[in-house]
This record gives structure tokens, C-alpha cells and sequence, in this order.
């Protein structure tokens, strides 16, 4: 049986919940469909020494504060879980659980979204199903070869698990950052390889600064002034405190990333080899989009091509929370909630039309 509403959401972690509140003021009849057993979005999968780049206060969704936690300055991912879990409470979003969307069809006047517990109609969707469930592997050669463990960002959870072993991080971002300092303090025998020098921000930046940044970078593109460019203009590693601490105490060294993976580790560009258990790749994310094939929509390196967030080629399909292509700071807790108003709005004067 098909279900009809005027509004589907497509992913119910924080940008889906942003989505909601705004849809919800405006009045707009809508739907939050999540695959997710729990609230939380990729919350609820972070490694546990995971701490949020700003303090509570300039971490909130529209409309409610994310209150401060006890005894810390930067909330761990816990924190941020029970947030969104009272936020879509408080709210009364309304939020479908444990229904993964497959795909979105065009049917007429209405978009069709197809999901493992029936089919829902709708006159717009907006999708925000983040990045999480799509990790990203570099091709490395030899990765074939490599008779060790190798995982990516998404399975690390804590040191406990690397106990005497070898292991190799790769990547220079914040999550290779935290994984290498978070190792660096246990007892493993770590190598950090990174594709450039590691790019630190000033030890006085988090994220309210690159907040403040991505204001002034959208207040310019508003006004037609030249852009300023990204937040990763400014460094890509925010020297959160156990990052500050590995590094200060000299134990977060990167080596120039390797040329490619033998069987029992690595090989550097010299030809020197070191041995490796384990191998994290730190490597990234991609938009997890694959809903959207059927509806054979044009981009580039993955994204689907928008202005604001409207996709260009379908009016009807906004995209919240993926990164700077969806809205400036969009795929941050503070960021998300200016474009979920705009997608909001946008999606009103569509119904009215
Ligand atoms: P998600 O949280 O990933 O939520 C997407 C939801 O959609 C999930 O519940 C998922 O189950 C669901 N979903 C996916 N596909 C489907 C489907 N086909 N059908 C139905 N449901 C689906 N931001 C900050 O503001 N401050 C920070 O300090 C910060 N630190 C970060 C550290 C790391 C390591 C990472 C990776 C990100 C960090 N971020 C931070 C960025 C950002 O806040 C998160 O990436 C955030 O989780 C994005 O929210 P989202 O709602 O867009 O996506």
C-alpha cells in the first residue's frame, strides 16, 4: 500500500531532524523515514574518545540549546545522542524508525520513494542521509596483498582493541588526527601516514571560529562578494585537547604516505618497508546518494549538482547536511539549521504554487 504525505525526509539524524523542525513551523504535513534502530544519526557509531569541536552551546539544532555536559567543555558523542533523542522528542518530529529508503522514483506530479516496508508519495523530499554508511577507500596498490586487518574510520571504537599490535593510520584530517592521538597513548606501536604535512589550525580555533568563518564566507557569497573559501582553507586538524597533548609531546609524528602494501605491511617510497597488523584507513566519506540513481541526476566527484539545496535537475529534491556543496557549514550541528530553513521555505512556495 502506498502511503501519501506532502513531505519525505529521507534520514533522521541531525540534518533530517533540522529538516523536521522547519517543515513542522511552517505546517507543512511531512515524514522522517530513518534506517536506524535509534535516534542519534552517525552519533551513535563515533569511537569513544570522540569529542565534539565546540563547546554545547555552539552545537544546537534550531530552537533548543544542546545543554552544557558536566565537566566537559567539548561534549563526547553520548552527549550529542541524547541531544538529538530529546530534541526529536520535544518537537514531536515524526520520525519513522528502522525503514531504509531504496529509491526515488519521478511518478507524475509526485515523487515516489520506495522503501523495505512499502512506498510513500510525496510532492517533495529532502534527503539527509549524511555520510556515514558510505566510507571512503583510496586505491592503493598492493591493498590486495595485505594479509592483515584492514578497517576504516567507522569500525575504530577504542585503543583496547590494537593492544601490542602494529597498526597504520592513514590520513591527515580530523578523524586520522584523533585515531593516531587516541592510539599514540596506548600501548600500540604506531605509524601515522599522511599525503601532505599534517595542516594544523591554531591551537585557539575550534569550531566557533570555523563557524564564524563559514558566516562570513555565506554573507559574502550572499552578497556577491568574492569567495572566501571553505573552512579547510584555514587547516584541516582542529588541535582538540588529547590531539594538542599526542602532538605536543612529540608523539604524533607523520611519515609521507607510503607507495603501497605488501603482504606484511608497507612500503615507502625509498623502498624501506615497515611491518604492519593492522592497517586504519582515516580516508573519508562519501554522500550516501545511491537512492537517487533512477532519477539519473548530474554532478560531479559524487554530489548531485544544487543551488542552495535544490537539485538543479529535480526541484522537487532538496539535499541537507552533506558538506559546503548543500549550504556552508551544513554538515556541522550549528550549520545545518540555516538550510533547513531554506529547504523548508523553498518546499512551501513549491505546495503553494
Ligand atoms: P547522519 O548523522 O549520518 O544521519 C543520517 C541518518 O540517515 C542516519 O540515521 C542513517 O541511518 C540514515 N540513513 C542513511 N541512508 C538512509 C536510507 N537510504 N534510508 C533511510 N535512512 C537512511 N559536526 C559538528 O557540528 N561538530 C563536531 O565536532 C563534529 N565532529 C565530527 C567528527 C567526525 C569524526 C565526523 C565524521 C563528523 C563530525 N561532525 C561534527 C560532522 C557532522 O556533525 C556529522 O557528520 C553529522 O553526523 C551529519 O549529520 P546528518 O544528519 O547529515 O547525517
Amino acid at each position: 500500500m502506498t502511503q501519501r504525505t506532502d513531505v519525505v525526509v529521507i534520514g533522521g539524524g541531525q540534518s533530517g531532524l533540522a529538516a523536521g523542525y522547519h517543515l513542522r513551523r511552517l505546517g507543512i504535513e511531512h515524514v522522517i523515514l530513518d534506517a536506524a534502530a535509534a535516534p542519534g544519526g552517525a552519533w551513535q557509531h563515533a569511537w569513544e574518545s570522540l569529542r565534539l569541536f565546540s563547546p554545547a552551546q555552539y552545537s544546537s539544532l534550531p530552537g533548543r540549546l544542546m545543554p552544557v555536559q558536566p565537566g566537559e567543555t567539548y561534549p563526547d558523542a553520548a552527549h550529542v545522542v541524547s541531544y538529538l533523542a530529546d530534541y526529536e522528542k520535544r518537537y514531536e518530529l515524526p520520525v519513522r524508525r528502522e525503514v531504509w529508503v531504496e529509491a526515488v522514483h519521478r511518478d507524475g506530479a509526485h515523487l515516489r520513494v520506495e522503501t523495505d516496508c512499502g512506498d510513500w508519495q510525496a510532492r517533495a523530499v529532502i534527503s539527509a542521509t549524511g555520510t556515514w554508511t558510505r566510507p571512503f577507500l583510496p586505491a592503493v596498490p598492493g591493498s590486495r596483498d595485505f594479509t592483515g586487518r584492514q578497517l576504516h574510520t567507522v569500525q575504530y571504537r577504542s585503543p583496547a582493541a590494537f593492544t601490542g599490535q602494529r597498526v597504520i593510520v592513514v590520513g591527515g584530517g580530523n578523524s586520522g588526527a584523533q585515531i593516531a592521538a587516541d592510539l599514540a597513548r596506548a600501548d600500540v606501536h604506531l605509524t601515522w601516514a599522511t599525503q601532505r604535512l599534517p595542516r594544523y589550525l591554531a591551537d585557539d580555533i575550534d569550531g566557533r571560529a570555523l563557524f564564524d568563518h563559514a558566516t562570513a564566507r555565506r554573507r559574502a557569497l550572499d552578497d556577491g562578494r568574492t569567495d572566501t573559501g571553505g573552512v579547510a582553507s584555514l587547516g584541516d586538524i582542529v588541535a582538540v585537547p588529547p590531539v594538542r597533548a599526542a602532538r605536543d609531546a612529540g608523539r604524533l609524528t607523520a611519515e609521507p604516505m607510503f607507495a603501497r602494501l605488501t603482504a606484511t605491511g608497507v612500503e615507502w617510497s625509498d623502498g624501506s618497508q615497515t611491518e604492519a597488523d593492522v592497517v586504519i584507513w582515516c580516508t573519508g566519506f562519501r554522500p550516501a546518494l545511491a537512492h537517487f540513481a533512477s532519477l539519473r541526476l548530474r554532478g560531479t566527484r559524487g554530489h548531485i549538482t544544487t543551488l542552495g539545496t535544490r537539485a538543479v535537475d529535480e526541484p522537487r529534491l532538496h539535499l541537507l547536511g552533506y558538506g559546503d556543496w548543500t549550504g556552508p557549514a551544513s554538515a556541522t550541528l550549528i550549520g545545518v539549521g540555516r538550510p533547513a530553513r531554506e529547504a523548508a521555505r523553498e518546499i512551501a512556495e513549491l505546495l503553494r504554487a
